[in-house]
């Protein structure tokens, strides 16, 4: 049995990715299980989803704490303590991370005693989809860690996003950008798919209360604790050459964290800005951008 374990922030597509190459190891004849878990469901928020591949039957359940391999979609999460990725990672393993850097400069970073693949799967994203939801390209690209085929991977695009995406040509958009991912990495010697008959192990759910598993959310003044800015892979950015001051952004933001400055423009405070990008949606004047890596200086551009 194959156990893949997917990290992303909410929004960015975990759950569709591991049901990616569920499916495709579906049409392959496997036995497929695939879930994802969710936590706080926010957007943003780190999530996990889970997916476990066998020619036999799947006797275990619940999350999967020892994976062969981990997919992490958004680089920032590995230090996040909360989303913990490389927990139950091992050297026999694989660990693929969306990101610029190098597999070197990450395991020296991060310490991975696993084999470590990366490719930035945003920039592929934003480049021939335009859009920085990656559901079908880490689909793609755990399909070819664990030796699933090209036209599998294909069908199993097609089947899981005709269900989600009405325009064809979208579609068409994602399913080349998934087999770019997919050509883009070396196939790996992983495991081959052995049935675990016999081997009836079911684990029972960790489930704990929200006020324990969650508690930073679940505290009272929540939202000033928790410090949702290393949530986001995108910042919004302000031309305040454009900005009218109507002041719709200020109201739209969930995280109530733009205030006015001392000008009446639009601020952001950066420790709780989750990178949702619902001012960037909302301003009717575009004059906000949503630009990736590091918080750019607000006082540069304008000028001041
Ligand atoms: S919504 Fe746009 S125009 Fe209005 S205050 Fe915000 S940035 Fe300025
Ligand atoms: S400032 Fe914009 S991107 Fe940041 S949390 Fe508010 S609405 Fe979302």
């Amino acid at each position: 049995m194959l156990k893949l374990r997917f990290h992303g922030r909410g929004g960015q597509g975990a759950k569709v990715a591991s049901r990616t190459v569920g499916t495709a190891a579906f049409m392959e004849g496997c036995n497929v299980q695939d879930f994802p878990l969710y936590g706080a469901e926010r957007r943003g928020a780190p999530i996990s989803a889970f997916t476990r591949i066998a020619r036999g039957q799947i006797m275990e359940r619940g999350v999967i704490p020892d994976p062969d391999v981990i997919i992490v979609m958004d680089h920032t999460l590995l230090s996040d303590p909360q989303a913990a990725p490389l927990s139950g990672s091992n050297k026999g393993g694989v660990v693929f991370v969306n990101t610029p850097e190098s597999p070197e400069q990450l395991k020296a970073d991060y310490d991975i005693d696993a084999l470590v693949i990366t490719l930035d799967l945003t920039k592929i994203g934003l480049d021939m989809v335009g859009s920085s939801i990656l559901s079908t390209l880490a689909g793609a690209v755990a399909s070819r860690i664990i030796g699933i085929g090209e036209d599998s991977l294909k069908d199993a695009v097609e089947k899981e996003l005709s269900g989600i995406i009405a325009d064809r040509e979208l579609l068409e958009k994602n399913i080349e950008a998934a087999l770019y991912c997919f050509r883009s990495l070396e196939p790996v010697e992983m495991k081959t798919l052995q049935s675990e008959h016999g081997k009836s192990t079911v684990i029972t759910m960790p489930f704990e209360r929200a006020r324990i598993s969650s508690p930073a959310i679940n505290a009272a003044a929540s939202s000033i604790l928790k410090q949702t800015g290393n949530w986001k892979v995108f910042r919004p950015f302000w031309d305040y050459d454009v900005c009218n001051k109507c002041m719709i952004c200020v109201s739209r933001c969930p995280e109530g964290c733009i205030s006015l400055n001392e000008e009446g423009f639009p601020s952001v405070d950066n420790e709780h800005c989750k990178g949702c990008l619902i001012c960037v949606e909302e301003c009717p004047k575009k004059a906000i951008k949503a630009v990736r890596g590091p918080v750019p200086d607000q006082v540069e551009v304008t000028g001041e």
